[in-house]
């Protein structure tokens, strides 16, 4: 691993600190796996009311001595950047308050890469350190509709912002998997349709399927609110679908890149800073 930890705006009090304990692993799909989290640790857990709701899990350095307990904010005073733990961002699926549990899916994409590999192996008793959550998406309670578009690392914000709709919602998802065995049960609102986009083993990020389907989709009448994230290649082309071809506002419209195909998360959201990595 050669790259450089992602810098950050947040602090200590925007995003405390949060140590859990993994209580179990569940294989949800054959490229999902789900953690469930919680322990001591979670009375310290700051929750927040965003549908895609979204923590930094830190990945210590080998080879790094850092100070037992770990403190992020205290190694981001005291110790370089290049020995800071490694950042990796994913949605809270679930938060279960009353059971002081909370469910992080993760995709399973290969041996690449640090969270993926992390959670196909993790044990209960494992520890979970992040920092958040944040957030930036709320349904909006004034759309006629909304539309749903993402690859599987967007599932999980999918599924919560779905499941938060209130029951009469109007709305149509476009969700990116592999193939009919990660297809996922989501308690969507009768109005809302679920359209499952099957890549049959094309590699994820290359098949085009979610961005050609937003674009030949028969958009219903009304005032659309749009939820887009996934591959940063994908949510380009989706930009051009929402901004050139439907002429929506800026303020209609979520969308970033999750992921970026060939790229391990440090570089790209340093990336994501640049004028050249903005979407
Ligand atoms: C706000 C936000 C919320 C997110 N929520 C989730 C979530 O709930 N679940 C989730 O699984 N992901 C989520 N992601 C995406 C996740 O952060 C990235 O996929 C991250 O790169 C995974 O880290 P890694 O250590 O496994 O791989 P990295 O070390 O970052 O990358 C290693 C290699 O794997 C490739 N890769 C990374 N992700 C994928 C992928 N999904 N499919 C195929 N190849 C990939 C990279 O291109 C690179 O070549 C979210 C991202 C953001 C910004």
């Amino acid at each position: 691993m050669t790259s450089v930890p992602a810098t950050t705006t947040a602090t200590r009090n925007s995003r405390p600190q949060t140590d859990l304990t993994v209580l179990r692993r569940e294989q949800l799909s054959p490229h999902m796996v789900r953690i469930v989290a919680g322990g001591p640790g979670f009375a310290g857990y700051v929750n927040n009311d965003y549908a895609d709701r979204y923590v930094k899990i830190a990945f210590p350095q080998p080879g790094i001595d850092y100070p037992e307990p770990l403190d992020l904010w205290a190694v981001r005073e005291s110790m370089p950047r290049s020995q800071w733990p490694y950042t990796r961002t994913y949605t809270v699926r679930w938060v279960d308050m009353a059971a002081q549990e909370l469910a992080i899916d993760f995709v399973i994409h290969g041996d690449e890469g640090l969270a993926g590999p992390w959670a196909a192996s993790a044990r209960p008793g494992d520890r979970l350190t992040f920092t958040g959550p944040g957030g930036g998406y709320t349904p909006d309670p004034g759309a006629d509709w909304y539309l749903f578009a993402g690859d599987e690392s967007a599932l999980p914000a999918i599924g919560a912002a779905i499941e938060s709709l209130p029951q009469d919602a109007r709305g149509l998802a476009l969700i990116e998997v592999d193939s009919d065995a990660d297809v996922q049960p989501i308690s969507a609102p009768a109005g809302v349709e679920l359209r499952w986009l099957l890549r049959r083993g094309v590699p994820a990020g290359d098949s085009g399927l979610l961005v050609n389907a937003v674009r030949d989709a028969e958009w219903p009448e009304g005032r659309v609110q749009v939820f887009a994230h996934g591959e940063r290649g994908y949510m380009k082309g989706l930009r051009d679908v929402f901004y050139v071809q439907r002429g929506l506002e800026r303020s209609q419209v979520s969308l970033s890149g999750y992921w970026a195909k060939g790229r391990v998360e440090d570089d790209f959201q340093a990336e994501k800073k640049l004028p050249i990595g903005k979407i």
